[in-house]
């Protein structure tokens, strides 16, 4: 029986094109600069984000935290969500390895953030207070449904920002979802920011890597930062390769995991005991009724029988994740197992 891993869109093994890539990929010592496969696919995602450069990093989490470093000084204050990546999960990064300072500001159910809010958090020309540099803004949001912020939003945002004189980072872990999700070209949801991270591990299947793209001087600053992190990388086109693939067939696609992910909530939502969130791309969040006796955790376990692993968010709640390697069986398949469990 294949396993059907709804854990999350990071589990996606490479495809064969990309494993092909990988094997046949042209190298060089990328801190020289002179990694062919690395400096196509730097200008690939430039390209595709519609700015000057980009840069190859390992991770989301060292793109978000280079970004920051590139724009910010010791003690200057980044305003961003409570329910951000950056903020949860990425361990402080910036406050602790970069003297950043961030502001929080509450993430409203669709991941955006009050303008009113930013407006208020942004500082004063006083010697008392730390100095506003940046806006940070995640798209799609992970913790928020996965909503995807539009271009509107973005640009009002923007309005906020030049007014005050304030950067703009999108943590775009999954850009490409929210571009499939809204039906517009990914330069629309970027344009008005001055740094955007991608991630080539989630949706688009490969195996490792994340690009930050920005502006020539941007992307100067970002490779030292990335170098003083250990992020400078010999031969990397080894796993660029495979990001080239990512890029050049992965991206369309997304809105078939798109489909799946709402299939799957409208499955679940027939279900008396299940709760569903509303579903925008490939992330679905869904709960237990107050009836159940099981457990998050138990219910997981039974999953697990059933050949399907899944994250449990809290006692009573889960998240579930589509990907390139969940098909229409392996949507069934849980619809069915979650039937057979809570009934
Ligand atoms: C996964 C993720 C990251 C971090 O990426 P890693 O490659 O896991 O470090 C950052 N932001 C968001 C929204 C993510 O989902």
């Amino acid at each position: 029986m294949n396993i059907v891993d709804l854990r999350s869109d990071t589990v996606t093994k490479p495809t064969p094109a990309m494993w092909d890539a990988m094997a046949h990929a042209e190298v060089g010592d990328d801190v020289y600069g002179e990694d062919p496969t690395v400096n196509k696919l730097e200008a690939m995602a430039a390209e595709r984000m519609g700015k000057e450069a980009a840069l190859f990093v390992v991770s989301g989490t060292m793109g978000n935290l280079v970004a920051l470093l590139a724009h910010c000084q010791r003690g200057d204050e980044a305003i961003i969500g409570d329910k951000s990546h950056t903020f949860l999960y990425e361990q402080g990064g910036m406050a602790a390895l970069g003297g950043i300072m961030p502001h929080t500001v509450p993430n409203q159910m669709e991941g955006t953030l009050c303008l009113s809010d930013v407006r208020d958090a942004i500082r004063g020309d006083d010697e008392h207070f730390p100095r506003t540099r940046l806006i940070c803004l995640e798209n799609t949001h992970n913790a928020c449904n996965g909503a995807p912020l539009t271009p509107w939003y973005m640009g009002r945002v923007a309005e906020v920002a030049r007014e005050h004189g304030l950067k703009i980072h999108v943590d775009g872990a999954r850009i490409f979802n929210a571009a499939a999700a809204l039906g517009v070209d990914v330069r629309e949801l970027v344009k008005d920011a001055d740094s955007v991270m991608f991630c080539l591990s989630k949706g688009l299947c490969a195996p490792v890597g994340s690009m930050l793209c920005g502006s020539h001087e941007f992307i100067k600053e970002a490779r030292r930062a990335r170098k003083v992190l250990g992020g400078g990388m010999r031969q990397a086109g080894v796993i660029a390769a495979a990001g080239v693939v990512a890029l050049e067939q992965m991206t369309e696609r997304l809105v078939e995991d798109h489909a799946r992910a709402k299939r799957l909530a409208e499955g679940l939502a027939e279900l008396p005991t299940v709760v569903v969130e509303p579903v925008f791309t490939n992330i679905l969040y869904f709960r237990l009724a107050p009836e159940v006796t099981l457990t998050a955790a138990e219910v997981a376990e039974r999953l697990r029988e059933y050949g399907i692993l899944i994250g449990p968010r809290s006692a009573r709640s889960f998240r579930a994740v589509t990907h390139y390697w969940i098909d229409d069986e392996g949507v069934e398949r849980m619809i069915e197992a979650m039937r057979e469990i809570l009934s």
